[in-house]
């Protein structure tokens, strides 16, 4: 397992039961001592009989901070590879292109956090004040949270079971000093997992405004995008829209239009009817995305003429108005 740098005078986020299972529900959750994955666990006897389900001790400090806050918007995928951190990159510059909009992104994607590279501030540390971790500024009005500060190096890996990727999804909400702001993008990792539950356990107080869920238009993807929007309907987290990405492939030289990754059963668009969500829109592929990435630029910014930008702004501005704002 590999160490992780911790900011300095920070409490460490990592306390809590490392003999857990993976796939632990919660220790004060309904299942707790009960569901499959306690089977054998050290502390079955004590989460069966109830002991454990106080609320937890951190949701009054995230309540608190979050209640400065405006709007907490979670972005999902089904499956990894379909441009959600990318998307998220884009949705943060295009809130902070307005000056009086503060913004704050952050990285629950433990495992594999991509934001930092994106947002070109991979190099950057977090730092600790009285007031708790300062996330890494982009510019002046979008911060950034993300365990790939805190990684010594980008070739480790993390291993981490679900208690520790808890425990630090908590810190990132209780500890970190967001400040005002108007948006917080939370880039969750692929799937549904721990940090999904997580994240909706710890906001449940302070309340989530919605989800954008991000998929291809292959039949591989949006199948699993049908269990991400019966995930969010659990929850009860409201599903604001699916962005199609790497929806055709408009050349940058000819304007040629062609599909690459064809939308064999419909795509997104069949698949918002069949789940009764809106589909927000849909971006083509265009490699400069990825360089820009690469670069740690703003798309939007350095190519303000590509398709891909027009279709990502109407995108982010279809969801302020579903948002009201
Ligand atoms: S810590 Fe409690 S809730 Fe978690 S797996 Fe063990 S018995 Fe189950």
């Amino acid at each position: 397992m590999i160490a992780v740098r911790q900011p300095s005078a920070v409490p460490d986020p990592l306390s809590v039961p490392a003999n857990a299972p993976e796939h632990c529900p919660g220790t004060e959750s309904d299942l707790a001592g009960k569901s499959d994955a306690c089977a054998g666990c050290s502390n079955q006897e004590i989460c069966a009989s109830g002991a454990t389900k106080q609320p937890d001790p951190a949701l009054p400090f995230i309540n608190d901070r979050m209640k400065n806050v405006k709007r907490k918007i979670l972005i999902l995928s089904g499956k990894g590879g379909v441009g959600k951190s990318t998307f998220t990159a884009q949705l943060g510059w295009a809130f902070a292109a307005d000056d009086n909009i503060q913004t704050g992104i952050m990285d629950v994607d433990i495992c594999g956090p991509s934001i930092p590279l994106i947002l070109g501030i991979a190099s950057e540390q977090v730092h600790s004040s009285s007031s708790g971790w300062s996330p890494v500024y982009v510019q002046d009005n979008l911060g950034v949270m993300s365990v790939g500060f805190m990684l010594p190096s980008s070739r480790d890996a993390i291993m981490w079971r679900g208690p520790k990727k808890n425990g630090l999804i908590s810190q990132f909400l209780k500890d970190v000093d967001w400040g005002d702001l108007d948006y917080l993008l939370v880039d969750t990792p692929p799937g549904t997992s721990d940090e999904h539950l997580s994240i909706v356990q710890y906001l449940k107080g302070s309340g989530i405004d919605g989800a954008v869920l991000i998929t291809t238009p292959q039949e591989v993807a949006l199948q699993d995008v049908r269990r991400e929007i019966d995930f969010c309907r659990k929850v009860g987290i409201r599903v604001l829209g699916l962005v199609e990405n790497m929806s055709g492939f408009v050349c940058p030289s000819c304007k040629t239009e062609s599909q690459i990754f064809k939308p064999f059963t419909g795509g997104a668009k069949r698949l918002a009817e069949e789940m009764g969500v809106e589909l927000l829109g849909a971006v083509p592929l265009d490699p400069r995305i990825g360089k820009s990435a690469d670069y740690g630029v703003s798309f939007l910014d350095e190519y303000p003429d590509s398709p891909a930008t027009a279709a990502y702004l109407s995108i982010i501005d279809r969801i302020k108005e579903i948002l009201g704002d």
